[in-house]
């Protein structure tokens, strides 16, 4: 088996399909099963988190994914279970979410738990119709677009200008 890689495990979409436990006609009983389709194939759910535990720890990034997870918690607006926030830790871990530069949180997560990563990235200081207060977005995400974006205060979309490079010494 090759070796096994974020890459190869990143969720494209996840799956569900009833299939038949045992019994016939209308004495037939269903189950439901439940995958995360990646470029390995259709991966039962608790076998792919399996899969991607057993890699965070190959590569040492315990830490990080428990910041991802904190982070999480911390953000957990829908209300969702512990077993929902672990899933989707699992899935955004995979998916290398805290080295996407459009990732809505990548600012405020990086300064928190990455400073390094935080410093060396680059900054865009703008103005937000909402907030009127300046504030930062990633170069990647104002390039994404000049006009619009998400307010780095309140998070909503809105109206963007006063944009300026900030300059590094
Ligand atoms: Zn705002």
């Amino acid at each position: 088996m090759s070796e096994l890689s974020f890459a190869a495990l990143r969720c494209h979409f996840q799956t569900g399909r009833s299939y038949v436990i045992s019994g016939e006609g209308r004495n037939r009983v269903y189950g439901y099963r439940t995958g995360v389709h990646c470029d390995l194939g259709d991966i039962e759910r608790a076998e792919w988190a399996d899969m991607v535990r057993e890699l965070i720890q190959q590569k040492g990034e315990q830490k990080l994914y428990e910041q991802l997870l904190q982070h999480l918690k911390d953000h957990n607006y829908a209300r969702e279970s512990k077993v929902e926030l672990e899933f989707k830790a699992l899935e955004l871990h995979a998916d290398r979410i805290f080295d996407d530069e459009l990732w809505v949180d990548f600012l405020v997560f990086n300064q928190k738990y990455r400073p390094e990563v935080f410093a060396s990235t680059r900054l865009i200081l703008i103005m937000p119709e909402c907030c009127k207060k300046p504030g930062y977005l990633t170069q990647t995400r104002y390039e994404e677009n000049e006009s619009y974006n998400c307010c780095p205060h309140c998070g909503r979309w809105t109206e963007i200008s006063m944009a300026k490079e900030v300059q590094y010494a």
